[in-house]
């Protein structure tokens, strides 16, 4: 595989480009909104200097990453000559369904389509397009170019040989894949928003404080970070829907989300991205105060 198209210039399909352009794929990033490109490419930059100043990269390494990159607005441009497309467009399963409908028809007939959605269904996705033995789940971790796991999902149609050949490419990214099957939340967060959603309970049954609750998990159990913290990090709205996802999906109310955490989606408070959820966050302050709310 030489050609890999990225659907989705935010957050993860920036990640998502940096590392496969930095292994030497040329890489066709995509998106509806060109600013959000322009950005994209900024945020890239940006991180490979950083790469380069703690010593990790060339400043030649740096060019060729970035020459490897190419930026499209159209769909069915962007990904006329992929061997791989990697969506990583708004987590919307309408959206998902939409554009994987798009790219099944304008990619070639053997490419293969991967999502990199955290809890959408990817028998689902698969199930709009004509090849659903080619679709499967690639789940990378936030930031992309420093953590190291890939979550890799099998659909019910996917081809073993389609695994195999997703484990090695994530191999060669200097990633560490783990296969998993498709069920809702795969692995990763049907472990982890349980876990998320009773710290929340543990706060909402008063049973501690957001700081007691957060050191526990982090010196008890060696946590780099607490859930409510990490919480905050993720998105209370994300950590809302996914939970709401693991509830539908199974239908058992062990996974219905804390009636605390949708007051607080309900009301806003998103967490880092909008300046307050377990903490407040103040743009250029590394400080973490407790909201106002929880002291
Ligand atoms: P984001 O909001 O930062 O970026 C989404 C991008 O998709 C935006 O730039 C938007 O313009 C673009 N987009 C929307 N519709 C599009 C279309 N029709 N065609 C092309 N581009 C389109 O979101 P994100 O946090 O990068 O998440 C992307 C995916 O990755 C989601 O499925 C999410 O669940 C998954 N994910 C996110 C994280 C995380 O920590 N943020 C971690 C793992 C997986």
């Amino acid at each position: 595989m030489k050609n890999v198209s990225v659907v989705g210039a935010g957050t993860m399909g920036n990640g998502i480009a940096h590392v496969f352009a930095q292994s030497g794929f040329t890489v066709t990033l995509i998106d509806v909104n060109a600013a959000q490109l322009e950005k994209a490419i900024q945020i890239i930059t940006k991180n490979l200097d950083r790469q380069i100043a703690k010593g990790t990269l060339t400043e030649t390494q740096k060019q060729s990453a970035l020459a490897n990159i190419n930026t499209q607005t159209d769909i069915a441009a962007g990904v006329q000559n992929a061997e791989l497309v990697i969506e990583a467009a708004t987590e919307n399963v309408d959206l998902k369904l939409k554009i994987f409908k798009q790219v099944d028809e304008a990619a070639p007939a053997s490419t293969i389509l991967a999502s990199n959605t955290s809890s959408i269904s990817i028998t689902k996705i698969a199930a709009v397009t004509k090849r659903p033995q080619l679709v499967i789940g690639m789940h990378f971790m936030n930031p992309v170019p420093v953590m190291k796991l890939v979550e890799i999902i099998n659909g019910y149609a996917t081809a073993k040989e389609v695994t195999a050949a997703i484990v090695d490419l994530s191999k060669q990214l200097g990633k560490v894949p783990c296969v998993v099957n498709d069920f809702p939340g795969f692995i990763a967060n049907k472990i982890l928003m349980p876990m998320i959603n009773e710290a929340i309970y543990s706060l909402y049954e008063g049973i501690a404080g957001v700081e007691a609750i957060d050191t526990i998990m982090k010196l008890g159990m060696a946590h780099p970070m607490g859930p409510l913290q990490l919480a905050d990090f993720i998105g209370l709205d994300v950590c809302h829907s996914i939970l709401n996802v693991l509830y539908e999906g199974f239908g058992n109310p062990k996974y219905a989300p804390c009636p605390l955490l949708v007051n607080m989606v309900v009301a806003g408070k998103f967490g880092v991205k909008s300046g307050e959820g377990f903490y407040t966050y103040t743009a250029g302050s590394k400080d973490l105060l407790v909201s106002e709310r929880f002291r």
